[in-house]
């Protein structure tokens, strides 16, 4: 029976020491990092994370900063907006919530923020970076997920690593990370043959692919980790709904030697790591080291 990897209790904690390094900032440099999030229409789902990124912002310490604009917002207003926010030395960080409405070219507005500032890590000067192993922003479910993989095994040099899925927001970041720590890495992906037996090497195995409870315990090398990335939402026999991730835990539980959970696994990380990444963009602007925790 595999080790539950506790992404929750993991992210409490690494709320807990942000808020202790946060407070150091304040007292010995006077500054308080500031994240900005913008949020353009209604969109249930994203209200609750930008709700969840405030909340969780506020209590480690980082000044947050909500902008929410109407759905008939344009992109001029919007990237006047961000130009703004560059220009602002209170603001650290930036995050445009996805998805926007489909009247606003969505790649024109990230790219129109400053890369010192983008904690999300997608502006392609940071995809940049991180692939040549330049100081740049992580995106943060990758960067959760590397600091869940890190904190069991410690070192991860010479490991098997498959990766399945390579969107640009997880499986390519998580590619990179995987390589910068020395793993072996594989990248699998919905045209791969016999995904089974690819997985089957794997030490570490990052599922990333949004199809509920793809890889199933059959497919793992037993004693493997699974970071399970996924989240789905599915229909019970009892007509109600569930989030599954994108391994089925019944079977994987029994398999690997460690596996996260959906919910509790990856998810709680995701938030922890946009918050740790202003703090880090907040050192780098004011040219001071990171507070130990
Ligand atoms: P995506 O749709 O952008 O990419 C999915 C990738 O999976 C593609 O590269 C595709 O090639 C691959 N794929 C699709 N079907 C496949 C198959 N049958 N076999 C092998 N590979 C296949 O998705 P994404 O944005 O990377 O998200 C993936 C999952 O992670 C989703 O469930 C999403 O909800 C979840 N997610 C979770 C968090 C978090 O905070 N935990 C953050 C981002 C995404």
């Amino acid at each position: 029976m595999a080790k539950i990897i506790d992404g929750k209790q993991f992210a409490a904690d690494l709320r807990g020491k942000m808020t202790t390094q946060i407070a150091s900032l304040k007292e010995q440099h006077n500054i308080v990092p500031g994240l900005a999030v913008v949020l353009v229409g209604e969109d249930p789902a994203s209200q609750v994370y930008v709700r969840n990124k405030g909340k969780q912002a506020k209590e480690c310490g980082i000044n947050s900063i909500e902008h929410k604009l109407d759905e008939s917002t344009d992109e001029a207003f919007l990237l006047n907006l961000i130009d703004e926010m560059n220009q602002d030395p209170a603001i650290n960080g930036i995050l445009v919530q996805l998805p926007l409405p489909k009247h606003i070219d969505s790649d024109k507005v990230l790219n129109a923020i400053d890369p010192a500032k983008d904690v999300d890590g997608f502006h392609p000067i940071n995809v940049g970076l991180l692939s040549t192993g330049g100081k740049g922003m992580i995106p943060c479910t990758p960067l959760g997920s590397l600091m869940m993989l890190q904190d069991y095994h410690g070192d991860l040099t010479g490991m098997n690593a498959v990766v399945v899925g390579r969107s640009n927001i997880v499986g390519k970041p998580m590619f990179n990370l995987l390589l910068q720590q020395s793993c072996t890495v594989t990248v699998a992906h919905s045209r791969t043959k016999n995904i089974e037996e690819v997985v089957r090497e794997a030490d570490i195995v990052v599922a990333a692919v949004g199809v509920p409870e793809l890889v199933k315990g059959s497919w793992i090398k037993p004693g493997a980790t699974v970071i399970d990335v996924g989240i789905n939402r599915i229909e019970t026999d009892e007509g109600k709904t569930k989030l599954v991730g994108d391994v089925e835990f019944e079977s994987a539980v029994e398999v690997a030697g460690a596996i996260t959970p959906v919910p509790g696994g990856v998810g709680p990380m995701t938030i922890a790591c946009l918050l740790y990444n202003t703090m880090v963009a907040a050192c780098r602007h004011n040219n001071v080291d990171m507070p130990e925790a």
